[in-house]
């Protein structure tokens, strides 16, 4: 059966290596809508390469140029915020949902009121609206594939096992580029050495993320949504390789692990054939060469934004969102070079001690409280700059 797919972000990281997979067997996909936020080139040249029927730019200063790039093609173009919005309805039965941030809140919730079924990247979208997410998910009977490479060995290791059955979800983490440095020696930190990470090549958010294993955060709260099994059942555990993707412990205490090379193409695979499978260019494990995996527990006393985020996730409501907001703002800052490594962590704690919001109901709710977050944090980074 051919699958009528869109790829929200089809610019980013998780975004082309989607296309590149899709591109290897032509004949299985149709697609529908591609979007981007700013790169009117590289959305049109995805589009024209995959004959989408629809290319949508967000940034509307960019509808110009992309109308311009797709001349002759044959692809539809569109901007807008509500033409995201409208292409996540545009009658894709497989969605990915690779935009990065808070940004792809609304067209993931439109992809999930549609139905079908919603490959999610987009972690901070689960993180902000988690629980909106699932009751958009229950009420239409849309399902969610999980793209996250923990969460994606999760959701194989589960393979449809009772949520009773789980002992405990044990979510590696690489540790990133900084796993065996001192809290003095982090002091320093680059954007240029937090992007560069050992094991996997990602966009420039997911990697700061990953340098200040906010990542991990994210994740925990991202699993405690998708995989309700109780907090105190999902653990960290720190694996340098990246070889082993996550593991999942049954009450019987037989523990089953996910394991493949460090590409972002395999889980994606998994999600874009699901539930078959489907072929990859990615290299075989050879564990023989690997040698040995290496295990730790994760240290919060030097990665402070995994005890932020446990706390965020434990507190639930509008606190995971308001956590979310402040580490995008602060890593946007980081990567400007407007503030140091460390602040990351140190501004999101300072937002959280001094904001709270009332328990999201609506969508409104998380959007007022993601946008007073970051006003918040905005207003941290001044006082500090100062
Ligand atoms: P990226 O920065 O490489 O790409 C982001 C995409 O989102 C681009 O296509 C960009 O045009 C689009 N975008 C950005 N801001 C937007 C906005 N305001 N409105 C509309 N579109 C916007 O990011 P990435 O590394 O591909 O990550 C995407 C998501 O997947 C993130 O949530 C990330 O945490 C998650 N993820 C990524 C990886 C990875 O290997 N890269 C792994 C696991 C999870
Ligand atoms: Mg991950």
């Amino acid at each position: 059966m051919i699958r009528r797919i869109s790829i929200f972000g089809a610019t980013g990281s998780v975004g082309v290596s989607t296309l590149d997979l899709v591109q290897r067997e032509p004949d299985a996909f149709d697609v529908v809508a591609l979007t981007a936020h700013s790169n009117a080139d590289a959305l049109a040249k995805a589009a024209r390469g995959s004959r989408a029927a629809l290319a949508v730019i967000g940034d509307e200063a960019h509808y110009g140029a992309l109308k311009a790039a797709l001349a002759g093609s044959g692809v539809e173009a569109a901007a807008g915020e509500a033409a995201l919005i409208d292409a996540a309805r545009a009658g894709a039965d497989w969605t990915m949902a690779s935009i990065v941030g808070c940004a792809g809140l609304r067209p993931t919730i439109a992809a999930l009121e549609a139905g079908g079924c919603v490959a999610l990247a987009n972690k901070e979208s689960l993180v902000s609206a988690g629980a909106l997410m699932m009751e958009a998910a229950a009420g239409s009977g849309a399902t969610m594939l999980p793209v996250d490479s923990e969460h994606n060995a999760i959701f194989q290791c589960l393979a449809g096992s009772r949520l009773d059955d789980v002992a405990r979800i044990i979510l590696t983490a690489s540790g990133g580029p900084f796993r065996t440095r001192s809290r003095e020696a982090m002091r320093d930190i680059t954007p240029t050495q937090a992007v560069a990470h050992p094991n996997w090549s990602m966009g420039a958010k997911i990697s700061v993320d990953s340098a200040t294993m906010m990542n991990k955060g994210l994740e925990l709260i991202e699993a405690a949504h998708l995989f309700p099994v109780g907090l105190d059942r999902i653990e960290i555990l720190v694996h340098p390789q990246s070889v082993i993707h996550s593991l999942v412990e049954y009450r019987d205490r037989s523990t089953l692990a996910q394991l493949g090379s460090p590409d972002m193409r395999i889980p994606i695979a998994h999600a874009l054939a699901w539930p078959e499978r489907m072929a990859t260019p990615c290299q075989p494990l050879d564990l023989a060469r690997i040698g040995r995996l290496e295990f730790e527990a994760p240290d919060e006393a030097r990665f402070p934004a995994l005890r932020l985020a446990r706390q965020a996730a434990q507190a639930g409501g509008a606190v995971p969102a308001i956590l979310n907001a402040a580490n995008e703002v602060a890593v946007a800052a980081f990567l400007e070079g407007a503030i140091g490594f460390l602040d990351i962590a140190m501004i999101v704690e300072e937002v959280l001690d001094r904001y709270s919001a009332p328990v999201p109901r609506r969508l409104d709710d998380v959007l007022h409280a993601d946008a007073e977050a970051r006003a918040m944090a905005r207003h941290v980074m001044e006082r500090m700059t100062v």
